[in-house]
């Protein structure tokens, strides 16, 4: 590995590399600093590989044994202060391009990036090592002319054809390496951590991405956290189509343990002496979500003796019935939070004046809310207010009060 040695400053660094680093954008004309933009890239691509070939160099000579330490990653992590990981993909480059000596003159010549040296390794790494040799020169060309995510896609191909029977062991192995793990947390949080197939991530993905879209620009909550909502809403919608397995005879349901005396007519009484509602497996359960979880929710009775000892269990039956569920679903089309499109599949359906303090389970006092909005007018405090002809108001926390008109049997109208 020829180096050209340039002067060097008192910091390692050659004084007419510091004095080029060290112009000031602020002085440039626009037109100059567009050219200084890709004269830096430049840059970066050769440090890049001259970084690399040092440390392949450094490695070769057992430089790391030479000054004490275990191996050439934890020599530069002590003297470069770069951390564990970053060390580790420096030694993997700095190997990768000994393997592969066109696309190390690539990048040398800042004609490609680390991006595509870091496609081609990855993709190619269970081809045999002579079928890569042959094919590389082919390789780098496509890579001088290719951004590297499309680079991606090229050398995917390729591998698919020259190495077929690879990409097909390659392809099994992904889908082997397939998990989810399922798992509550000590708070009651379920913890999901999983790796898919491409096809199986590709088919998730795109469901989320859907249902994201359909979000109100408006909408305040992160990405991360409609993402999580996106997930139960799609397996909410297959279980309220019955779409998922029962087991035994019933569907699955969340149970809810709750005395009598939390379901009377009366709103004083939430807390009776058996104790508040009890989400069953988790724990004791806020009012606010009771009350969501009651709006549009299965009944059973079951009745306990003194000791706690279940005595009978009776037939479930619809707070909402089927028909008046789907005649709200007619009627609103979707979530009645004003400016909200989620659709009725997606919606739960909300006792605008909840049935414990009075309010009856027909259409004058049901609407329809995604589960997200069902949420916040629970938790939050918001009024509701829904006027004979289905238009319904939301006085929200901070006093704003927005409003909503139901899509009507033609669906014409809407909020
Ligand atoms: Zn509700
Ligand atoms: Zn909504």
């Amino acid at each position: 590995m020829e180096k050209t040695a340039g002067t060097e400053t008192a910091g390692g660094l050659p004084a007419d590399v510091v004095a080029f680093l060290y112009v000031r954008p602020r002085s440039l004309g626009l037109a100059a600093l567009g050219e200084r933009l890709v004269a830096l890239e430049q840059l970066v691509r050769r440090a890049a590989a001259a970084q690399a070939d040092a440390v392949r160099e450094f490695a070769a000579r057992d430089g790391a044994d030479a000054f004490g330490s275990p191996s050439t990653a934890c020599w530069l992590q002590e003297h470069t202060g770069v951390a564990d990981r970053e060390s580790r993909a420096l030694v993997g480059l700095a190997r990768t391009l000994g393997r592969l000596p066109a696309m190390a003159a690539a990048l040398r010549s800042g004609a490609v990036t680390v991006a595509h040296v870091r496609v081609l390794s990855a993709q190619t790494r269970h081809v045999p090592a002579a079928v890569v040799a042959e094919a590389e020169p082919f390789l780098v060309t496509h890579a001088r002319r290719l951004d590297s995510a499309r680079y991606l896609t090229f050398v995917k191909h390729w591998v698919a054809t020259a190495a077929a029977a690879t990409y097909e062991a390659d392809s099994q192995r992904r889908y082997d390496a397939r998990w989810l793990s399922v798992a509550e947390t000590y708070e009651g949080m379920g913890s999901i951590q999983g790796m898919l197939d491409p096809e199986g991530y590709g088919v998730v993905s795109a469901a989320l991405e859907a249902m994201l879209a359909a979000n109100p620009y408006d909408d305040a909550r992160t990405r991360d956290q409609q993402r999580a909502d996106a997930l139960v809403e799609l397996v909410e919608l297959a279980r309220s189509h019955d779409l998922v397995p029962t087991t035994g005879a019933h569907r699955p349901e969340i149970v809810v343990h709750a005395p009598a005396s939390a379901l009377a007519g009366n709103g004083a009484a939430d807390v009776g002496p058996a104790g508040p509602p009890v989400l069953a497996d988790s724990g004791p359960l806020p009012p606010a979500a009771f009350e969501r979880l009651a709006c549009d929710a299965r009944w059973r009775r079951l009745v306990l003796d003194p000791a706690g000892v279940p005595l009978s269990l009776g037939r479930a039956t619809r707070q909402v019935p089927a028909s008046l569920r789907k005649f709200v679903a007619l009627r609103d089309g979707h979530c009645r939070y004003p400016g909200c499109r989620r659709r009725a599949a997606f919606c739960e359906v909300h006792h605008v004046v909840h049935w414990r303090a009075g309010g009856r389970t027909d259409a004058a006092n049901l609407a329809l809310l995604c589960r997200y909005h069902h949420h916040l007018v629970h938790d939050r405090a918001h009024a509701l207010v829904l006027h004979p002809d289905g238009t319904l108001d939301v006085t929200r926390p901070d006093g704003t009060i927005l409003t909503s008109r139901p899509r009507g049997p033609t669906g014409l109208v809407s909020a």
